[in-house]
């Protein structure tokens, strides 16, 4: 028998066991529940940035479209003019 600290609520505890980290099932699924919760939320982060990263591409591309609006009309009237002549 080991006497161990529980990750989870901080007791400590006896083990057969030299690798248990939990004193009870209920500890281990509430770190593994929080362990989860975790990885969501940096998912949730990583999703928040790119969305930031996007939105940002997004107007670069639209201020670009609204150049090659403008030139394509400078183009047309450049040679319309040209025509004329
Ligand atoms: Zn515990």
């Amino acid at each position: 028998m080991q006497t161990r600290i529980c990750d989870t609520c901080g007791k400590n505890f006896d083990s057969k066991r030299k690798d248990a980290c939990y004193c009870s099932p209920a500890c281990r699924i509430s770190a593994h529940r929080k362990r989860k919760r975790n990885v969501t939320d940096k998912t949730k982060d990583k999703i928040r940035t790119l969305k930031k990263e996007l939105s940002t591409a997004r107007g670069i591309i639209q201020e670009q479209k609204l150049e090659i609006e403008a030139l394509t009309g400078e183009i047309k009237r450049l040679s319309n003019e040209n025509i004329d002549k």
